[in-house]
């Protein structure tokens, strides 16, 4: 079985993101990039997996800037065979990105599609639900535990107060929760043989495939400062803000 794991190249998750200065969208530039954490967990799956003896490949793939090269080397690195990218300098939205993921797909045609459950750039967790939509299969969102069998696929997913387990027909898309596992640590002699790993570039414009957004962002802006915190001296105090200043009981 074939595994298609899907990377996006975000702002690292250690740098405090910025707003740009005309309130158009996140200050990108001189800021470290870096891949998406949900999905360094979906590459690690999918390298489990093989590791395990029930993937026969993983390719990676990743949508956007020729920077975007970086990391999929990352993933080559971290065990994954070989890397697409489909360079664009354009604005790509969760549906302009599924519907380029759905014709990768149609063209490698893997067993199983695991994409992180969200970026940490625009927190949409939109694609994987979008992506299983339009190639009419299943879906096992926010995955703690991918277990292959014959023919289908069982996902325990992350749900309010617990786990669910759901089982879903193969061709599947998965999207990782964080306890998904732990991804590994990438070693030197590693990276370097990844940079013999195959990658290959495509076009956007190869698949016919129309990425106009459909959302304007209209502002980005700070959250509101906090305010510095009071002590108060009794309960009976603390009530009374929480009364009538705080104005929530
Ligand atoms: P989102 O719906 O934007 O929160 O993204 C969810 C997941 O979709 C990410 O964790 C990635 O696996 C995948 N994804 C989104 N955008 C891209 C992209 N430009 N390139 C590759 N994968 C992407």
């Amino acid at each position: 079985m074939k595994v298609l794991v899907a990377v996006k190249r975000v702002v690292d998750y250690n740098v405090k993101v910025r707003p740009k200065a005309d309130g158009t969208g996140v200050e990108t530039a001189n800021v470290k990039m870096s891949m998406n954490p949900f999905d360094e967990i979906a590459v690690e799956e999918a390298v489990r997996l093989q590791e395990a003896g029930k993937a026969s490949e993983v390719v990676v793939v990743s949508l956007g800037v020729s920077a975007c090269q970086d990391t999929l080397r990352t993933a080559l690195a971290m065990g994954a065979d070989r890397a697409i990218l489909v360079e664009t300098d354009a604005e790509l939205q969760p549906l302009a990105v599924a519907k380029l993921l759905k014709a990768v797909v149609d063209k490698e045609q893997p067993g199983l599609v695991i994409l992180g459950k969200q970026a940490i750039d625009d927190d949409c967790n939109q694609t994987g639900q979008m992506l299983a939509a339009l190639l009419g299969c299943g879906q096992g969102t926010f995955a703690s535990k991918v277990e292959p069998g014959d023919g289908l696929v069982t996902v325990t997913r992350e749900v309010d107060g617990g786990a669910e387990t759901v089982e879903l027909k193969l061709p599947a898309v998965i999207t990782s929760d964080l306890r998904l596992n732990e991804p590994r640590y990438v070693k030197l002699p590693n990276i370097m043989k990844a940079k013999k790993k195959p990658l290959e570039v495509l076009k956007p414009e190869a698949f016919g495939v129309d990425v106009t957004p459909r959302l304007k962002t209209l502002k980005v802006a700070e959250p509101p400062k906090r305010a510095g915190g009071v002590k108060v001296a009794s309960v009976a105090e603390l009530v009374d803000k929480l009364k009538n200043v705080a104005q929530v009981l």
